[in-house]
């Protein structure tokens, strides 16, 4: 009779409402009201930016700057300056770091993983 509560298999409306817009799903908890179960994946949400893309820029270019060092250093191989600067912009681009961003269908809260 209260087959909608009491069976775990069958989710309440409005979570189900809440899933359908969304085409790709993944198993989650909600910290927010403790939900646990399929949650819609509303998009990316790129991590890089603000003071952290300076840094991870910087660390690169510190990366480069040191192999370039090293190279011309230990093995007498000398290379432009530029190379270092354009190696750390190449992979500045190269490493990603995005998060996915799920919508909670219990209560709307947006989660990043
Ligand atoms: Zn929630």
């Amino acid at each position: 009779m209260n087959d909608q509560n009491n069976n775990g298999n069958v989710l309440p409306e409005h979570i189900r409402e809440s899933l359908a817009r969304y085409t790709v799903h993944e198993n989650i908890t909600c910290l927010q009201c403790g939900y646990s179960g399929l949650m819609g994946v509303k998009g990316e949400k790129d991590m890089v930016s603000g003071s952290s893309w300076a840094i991870k820029f910087f660390s690169l270019l510190a990366v480069f700057g040191i192999v370039l060092y090293i190279a011309r250093e230990q093995f007498g191989i000398s290379f432009p300056w530029w190379l270092g600067f354009a190696a750390a912009v190449v992979f500045h681009f190269l490493i990603k770091n995005t998060k996915k961003i799920y919508e909670c269908p219990n209560c709307q809260s947006e989660l990043l993983k």
